[in-house]
């Protein structure tokens, strides 16, 4: 077997995460209880990636939940899934991270950081062999963001060869009122490019807007905005979950998706969008789906995908369909928009089918994009970032944790680094080759 263990960290990571077990218990007739009452034998086929088996036959989630303050998990605990989770597994403090990246990253967060290593340790050496982790966080506050980035960091110290998968929310001006998250989200992007692996972007932004213009939700709450990321979720990571061949498991899928390393943020996509609470059974064809999942309409990130090239892309769907149908239509879009895949990585889009759609649909389908129009994401958050930074606002908070001013600029210069090497493959050619020829002729005449 090979496990991920799942840590949710801070208000929005363990409101998205709890989101997460409620959609994967039901796919996989998991009750609130833990009992298997499901009806195909799929459903348990590969349940040990993401459950401990107990020895009375209850599944528990590999889930380890950690914030700052008591809140948020009181509110799980007693929740519809509260009893599902192994109690031990709650992590949490009591004084609150104040949307301050410093104190979850190096004053109060470093403090309870070894109580929930504990945890994780635990529920590692129970593992027959662990494939990896993944962390459900927010980068805009500072819980989730700064002591989310530190755990990173230790794992990846304590575990260097697993691989380390993020969900991470980027902050909006449209969904948050708090003007520190662009500190906060840059100083856990440097964080990111260095510590993780992979990076599964959920934009609040690009969230509000779907809410908003697609959904006709005038005033999107955050259970709105968390629907469509539990539907991502349970996208992205039906491969892991179900028998299947492609993006089987955490490495496969970054080796087919991350062609340099420090590019690891992906934009996903889903169809098709249905708002919260809408259970009707829509009925949809294969080439609707796809068309609907390259969309840039259908991005949980606010970034065109058509002011930038793909370097490599990946799809799942989900349902009763015809995998001919499948690759025909993903050749077929290709084909098309050729202009918008990088020649020089060729058959960089792989897609795949999984015979068992979400609840309430017949047909899903589930978008993994590295493209290099995420930049346009990335230059949002540097605008607002150095907008503040230049003249030192809201510094002291920082400073006054016993940051260092030196932080912010390798935070800025790295973010910044992030955006060019986009630039710079999104303009490279196939033909640039014979430069590289000519470079190396004149390097080896020197
Ligand atoms: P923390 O508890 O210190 O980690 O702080 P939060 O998780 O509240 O971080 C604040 C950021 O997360 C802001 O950008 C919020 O807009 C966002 N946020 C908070 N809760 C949620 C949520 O449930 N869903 C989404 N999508 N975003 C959230």
């Amino acid at each position: 077997m090979r496990e991920i263990l799942h840590i949710q960290g801070g208000q929005c990571g363990n409101q998205i995460g709890s989101k997460f077990w409620e959609v994967v218990c039901d796919e996989h007739g998991i009750d609130p209880t833990g009992r298997y009452v499901g009806t195909s034998d799929l459903q348990l086929e590969r349940v040990n990636v993401y459950y401990n088996e107990a020895s009375c036959g209850r599944f528990v989630p590999r889930a380890v939940l950690m914030d700052l303050e008591p809140g948020t998990m009181d509110a799980i605990r007693t929740g519809p899934y509260g009893q599902i989770f192994r109690p031990d597994n709650f992590v949490f403090g009591q004084s609150g991270a104040g949307n301050n990246w410093a104190k979850g990253h190096y004053t109060e967060g470093a403090e309870l950081i070894d109580s929930v290593l504990d945890v994780v340790r635990k529920e590692a050496e129970n593992c027959d062999c662990l494939q990896g982790f993944q962390v459900c966080h927010s980068l805009g506050g500072g819980t989730g963001s700064g002591m989310g980035t530190l755990l990173i960091s230790k794992i990846r110290e304590e575990y260097p060869d697993r691989m380390m998968l993020t969900f991470s929310v980027f902050p909006s001006p449209k969904v948050s009122d708090t003007v520190v998250e662009p500190y906060n989200a840059t100083l856990s992007v440097h964080q990111l490019v260095e510590n993780a692996d992979e990076c599964m972007v959920l934009d609040n932004e690009a969230l509000y807007d779907i809410c908003f213009r697609t959904l006709k939700l005038t005033t999107p709450s955050f259970g709105d905005l968390n629907h469509l990321i539990s539907a991502t979720m349970s996208g992205v990571t039906c491969c892991l979950r179900f028998p299947g061949q492609l993006n089987s498991d955490l490495r496969k899928l970054a080796v087919n998706l991350i062609p340099f390393p420090r590019l690891h943020f992906f934009m996903v996509g889903f169809a098709p969008l249905t708002s919260r609470g809408s259970q009707q059974y829509r009925s949809l064809t294969v080439p609707e789906l796809t068309q609907q999942m390259w969309d840039s309409k259908n991005m949980m990130c606010a970034a065109d995908p058509r002011h930038g090239r793909y370097l490599t892309a990946s799809a799942m769907f989900r349902g009763k369909m015809s995998t001919k149908e499948v690759d025909e239509q993903m050749i077929n879009v290709q084909n098309k928009n050729s202009s918008y895949f990088v020649e020089w990585i060729p058959n960089n889009v792989k897609s795949s089918v999984c015979d068992i759609p979400p609840r309430g649909l017949s047909m899903s389908s589930t978008f993994v994009g590295n493209s290099t129009s995420i930049q346009e994401m990335f230059r949002r958050v540097s605008e607002q970032f150095t907008a503040m930074f230049r003249r030192k606002a809201f510094l002291h908070w920082y400073t006054g944790e016993g940051m260092d001013e030196m932080e912010f600029t390798e935070a800025e210069s790295n973010m910044n680094d992030l955006v060019s090497e986009y630039q710079q493959y999104q303009d490279a050619t196939a033909d640039e080759d014979a430069d590289y020829e000519d470079q190396d002729e004149e390097a080896a005449a020197e």
